[in-house]
């Protein structure tokens, strides 16, 4: 699967090259004020597969509920905020906002955190792991996705 998006004024285009490790849909205050929605759809992937046409979107750093800091990457030209690095994750990955793929029902979201702060008007899906705050990787991934995060980390070491 090869998923394309970019930003508003196309000035930055991406394809990601290799399949979500995980798909987030958060629901923390972070999330809420940087969209201007009720939560972000965070696709968690190696950075090597995000191949963008534009080597550095402007940043800014946020302080994080975790207590480690997050920088989010947007468009400088027309602000769309395409993906964010967690420094609380050690592997070299992005979260990449699926709100700006060209199809967005390309992903769906395999697990809701930080749903203490979730809207109460918002529904989850039945059936769809969610969690107050954060989770354990070994609880939720799948086997090969955990081990693509090790190889990935062992990678950089
Ligand atoms: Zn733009
Ligand atoms: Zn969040």
């Amino acid at each position: 699967m090869t998923l394309k998006g970019g930003c508003a004024c196309k000035a930055i285009r991406y394809e990601l090259t290799g399949d979500p490790l995980i798909v987030h849909a958060c629901h923390c205050r972070d999330c809420q004020r940087v969209t201007g929605g009720a939560f972000v759809i965070n696709i968690w992937i190696e950075k090597k597969f995000v191949e963008a046409n534009h080597t550095a979107p402007k940043s800014f750093r946020l302080a994080g509920g975790s207590g480690k800091h997050h920088d989010v990457f947007f468009c400088d030209r027309c602000g769309t905020y395409l993906w964010s690095r967690y420094h609380i994750v050690t592997s070299d990955c992005l979260f990449v906002r699926a709100g700006t793929l060209d199809d967005p029902t390309a992903v769906t979201p395999d697990v809701h955190i930080f749903t203490r702060t979730k809207l109460p008007w918002l529904e989850l899906p039945a059936g769809v792991p969610a969690f107050t705050s954060l989770y354990k990787i070994e609880n939720v991934w799948s086997a090969e996705s955990r081990e693509r995060l090790q190889r990935n980390h062992a990678a950089q070491m």
